[in-house]
């Protein structure tokens, strides 16, 4: 069937997990597809010859030069808005679109159904909402998948055989740049701390560009009541322009006031989508019903609930959803208790924010930290911990800018330095950070740093922690 596509010349930028599939539906769509990749890699030169049997153009290490005729750019999300082919593509008038962008114009496309989308972005916490959310979704009777950077991909969800009801779509603030007709149903932004600063060029652009999420929402913001930081994602929902009648809904972990889901004496309740908000509250789960229980896990479910119920969802099917719902491996995962001692994996705290939230969920830590700091600084972060911390062990390239901070803000907690970087390394730091603990406390992988100074990537981390941990045990 002919579309807006046939017969036009797009160009995909980038290869790779998103720039693949674009390039593959918009040829199936009859549009001239040209590839430009900047690296030549042997990856790229076998995803290169596979577009080019369909009959897909492909430059490889020229990602900079605008193709002649092109009338509209598909990007990988990463691509940095600075690069020379969108200053190119700005002067000729030719329009960049992500790869949310393209999915969200491919929905309802040959009579499918177009399913609304259900959003959510933050800082951190956007996979386990989204999870979280599709798990209530689900228990509500409704067809649904979590969407974005884990399980389906969106151009899956939009184009594929399936049919959906609803989707659960995860953002990151790149393709919340790159998608500028993107309208959800509703959207959550879930916390804002500086990150991906140098892509975004500053805090307030990164700000602006998670709440595009907002634009357009037709029934609910979903905003973040507890968040102190400028902006706040209130402040978010204040500047979108909204539909007539979508209403801001906060989450606190806090009492509800009206238009708010909180906690109430370890309830989850909700005091917005009830009549009579001004008296009436719902209670919507237990507190002990998510899992983990940490404070800012209760704030994820309370987003996916505020979401759900946007949706009108029921507050049973809300329960049930999040006690059908488990945590991805190395998000605050309980490995084993040895000894009276608890060892949790949350590898996945890749950021001192991430972290902040981490160390907040215990009493008394034996805290595994270190490895790649991506510019981060650590003060406030330990000054902050440091009433809560039993001894630190610290691994990995930058660990002595954590060490510092230490000496600055805790200088009396003991402190273990280990300089390997062999694979023997987590082990060594799971032992001393046994020797460390006390009957009661917890022994967290928390890293607040990127692992690939050691390993692959943060699940390998986490995996090599649980297998020290087993064995301890043994
Ligand atoms: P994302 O998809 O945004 O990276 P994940 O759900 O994968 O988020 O969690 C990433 C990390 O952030 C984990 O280490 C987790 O413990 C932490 N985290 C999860 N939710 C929050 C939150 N609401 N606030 C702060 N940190 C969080």
């Amino acid at each position: 069937m002919p579309s807006e596509f046939t017969g036009k010349h797009v160009t995909v930028a980038g290869l790779g997990v998103s720039g693949v599939p674009a390039a593959k539906v918009l040829h199936g769509l009859g549009a001239h597809v040209t590839v430009v990749n900047d690296g030549t890699d042997e990856r790229a030169r076998a995803q290169a010859a596979e577009l080019e049997s369909l009959g897909v153009t492909v430059r490889l290490g020229d990602g900079d030069t605008l193709p002649e005729g092109t009338e509209l750019i598909v990007t990988a999300p990463g691509w940095k808005p600075t690069k020379p082919l969108f200053t190119a593509a700005g002067q000729a008038g030719v329009p960049v679109w992500g790869d949310v962008e393209l999915a969200w114009r491919l929905r309802g496309l040959d009579g499918r159904k177009a399913a609304p989308w259900l959003a959510v972005t933050g800082t951190n916490g956007k996979t386990t909402t989204v999870q979280m959310l599709a798990s209530i979704l689900k228990a509500a009777g409704l067809r649904t998948a979590a969407v974005g950077n884990i399980g389906v991909s969106l151009l899956d969800a939009v184009t594929g055989e399936e049919e959906y009801d609803v989707l659960a779509v995860e953002l990151s603030s790149y393709q919340l740049h790159w998608a500028p007709s993107l309208r959800a149903h509703s959207a959550a932004v879930l916390n804002l701390a500086p990150d991906h600063l140098d892509w975004h060029g500053s805090m307030d652009a990164y700000a602006a560009d998670k709440g595009r999420i907002y634009e357009g929402n037709r029934v609910a913001c979903v905003y973040n009541a507890d968040a102190t930081g400028k902006p706040s994602t209130e402040d978010l929902v204040r500047a979108a322009d909204v539909e007539e009648g979508c209403r801001a809904i906060g989450f606190t972990l806090g009492t509800p006031g009206p238009s708010q889901l909180g906690v109430v004496e370890g309830l989850l309740v909700d005091r917005a989508f009830v009549e009579d908000r001004q008296k009436n509250a719902q209670e919507l789960a237990e507190v002990s019903d998510v899992d983990p229980p940490a404070p800012h896990n209760i704030a994820n479910a309370l987003a996916a609930a505020g979401l759900a119920r946007a949706f009108g969802v029921s507050a049973a099917a809300v329960r049930d959803g999040l006690r059908a719902f488990t945590p991805d491996a190395h998000r605050i995962a309980h490995v084993a208790d040895v000894d009276g001692v608890a060892y949790v994996d949350d590898s996945k705290a890749t950021n001192t924010h991430a972290t902040e939230a981490s160390l907040a969920a215990y009493e008394s830590i034996v805290w595994i930290a270190g490895g790649l700091a991506k510019g981060a600084t650590f003060d406030e972060l330990v000054a902050g911990a440091a009433k809560r911390l039993r001894g630190a062990v610290l691994i990995g390239a930058d660990r002595a800018l954590i060490r510092e901070a230490l000496a600055r803000h805790a200088p009396e907690v003991p402190v273990v330095d280990l300089d390997r970087t062999d694979t023997g390394a987590m082990l060594q730091a799971v032992q001393e950070a046994r020797r460390l603990a006390r009957p009661g406390d917890t022994v967290l992988l928390a890293p607040a740093c990127a692992s690939m100074d050691m390993f692959t990537n943060y699940n390998q981390r986490g995996d090599a922690f649980a297998q020290a941990v087993r064995e301890l045990g043994a």
